[in-house]
């Protein structure tokens, strides 16, 4: 399966902002982006006139490396978000939301996308009880995901059960603290997704 290898840290210095793309390293205070916030390269620091091109390219590629995605993959997004009812800016946030490797970051059993699109892939998660191992899955409204029984006894998830219970969940998870699990409770919404995006400059580029 293909994905991303390079460095993260340069991929917020190139969108001018955090992504969140390393865990605890983020918000521990050895974020590259708080250190230097200028775009990677030699010329990293000139001041450039951003070509009206630039700006909504930027924003996808802003979009897709949030949520850690490939091109090809971002666009078939962006074609079911057109596809749907309803605008399609919206659409397409709510889809990458409703990922499954998001699903799991947003419980908090994961420090990041990347990790959580790695434990769905090694099978530590349930999905209406049975094992599931494709990150890109969509939940649904009622689905149940939960720690697989066997991996809880993992040392990995003790320590991220343990702090379970503290998480803030987003409004469209509840969660079983018992079961190790979350229930969506609705499909997510725009105001639930927690990043500054103009998904309408997203829309603008592939309509081009
Ligand atoms: Fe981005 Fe995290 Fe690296 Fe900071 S530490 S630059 S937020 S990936």
């Amino acid at each position: 399966m293909a994905r991303y290898t390079g460095p993260n840290c340069k991929q917020c210095r190139r969108e001018g902002c955090k992504l969140y793309l390393k865990g605890e390293r983020c918000t521990n205070g050895k974020c590259a982006f708080d250190r230097r916030a200028t775009a990677p390269g030699p010329h990293g620091t000139a001041r450039k006139k951003v070509s009206d091109y630039a700006k909504h390219f930027r924003e996808k590629q802003k979009a897709r490396r949030y949520y850690g995605i490939l091109e090809k993959q971002f666009k078939h997004y962006y074609e079911l978000a057109e596809k749907a009812q309803g605008v399609t800016g919206t659409n397409l946030l709510i889809f990458l939301e409703r990922r499954l490797d998001n699903t799991v970051y947003r419980m908090g059993l994961a420090a990041s996308r990347k990790e959580a699109r790695q434990l769905v892939l090694h099978g530590h998660f349930t999905l209406n009880g049975k094992k599931v191992t494709i990150p890109s899955l969509l939940v649904k409204a009622g689905d149940v995901i939960a720690v697989k029984e066997s991996s809880k006894e993992n040392d990995k998830f003790k320590a991220l059960l343990e702090g379970f219970e503290s998480v803030n969940l987003p409004k469209w998870l509840e969660k079983d603290v018992q079961n190790a699990a979350c229930k969506v409770v609705a499909l997510p919404a725009r105001d639930d997704v927690d990043f500054e995006i103009n998904e309408q400059l997203i829309v603008e580029l592939y309509s081009k």
